[in-house]
């Protein structure tokens, strides 16, 4: 944005707009300068599956969210922790991560807050499978989402519950 100068600025327009800016700053410094760190069951999930799928493709892996994720709510942005609770593992079942398979594997465990995978979304909250209506239809990757309170136990994932 560079450096905006509204110095001399007056009347009602001007007060809104200096305002506007400075949130807008605040935003992108803060963003910016935030450490954060991934939950350390996803550390740990995610090296199981590099370890099972060591030539898997990770074209559609993600942890952090990117710049249109910051705007809005989601667990690839940091908590205020400063804690990422989701990543994507990229659809790959020529080379051992069938995305279909994976998602089901996932939700039997006590960790998982929600799981995406080719149109439908699995919540703990429910127990079920339902049709996911957001725009993306995640048919590329697996989106996983941990819970806060357990995200960051670290136990192997078995698959089994847990
Ligand atoms: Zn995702």
């Amino acid at each position: 944005m560079g450096s905006v100068s509204l110095e001399g600025a007056t009347g009602p327009f001007n007060k809104v707009l200096k305002i506007n800016i400075d949130k807008r700053l605040t935003f992108h410094a803060e963003r910016e300068n935030m450490s954060w760190r991934l939950a350390k069951s996803l550390v740990r999930l995610r090296d199981q599956v590099n370890l099972a799928a060591p030539n898997r493709s990770k074209v559609s892996d993600g942890s952090i969210g990117d710049q249109a994720h910051a705007a809005r709510v989601s667990d690839h942005n940091p908590n205020a922790q400063g804690v990422v609770c989701a990543i994507d593992v990229t659809h790959d079942p020529i080379h051992g991560v069938d995305g279909k398979i994976f998602s089901r594997w996932l939700i039997s465990d006590k960790r998982v807050k929600y799981v995406i995978f080719a149109g439908e979304i699995w919540k703990a909250r429910t127990g079920k499978w339902e049709v996911y209506t957001g725009p993306n239809k995640h048919n590329h990757h697996v989106h996983v989402s941990v819970k806060a309170e357990n995200g960051d136990e670290a136990q192997d994932w078995t698959g089994i519950g847990g």
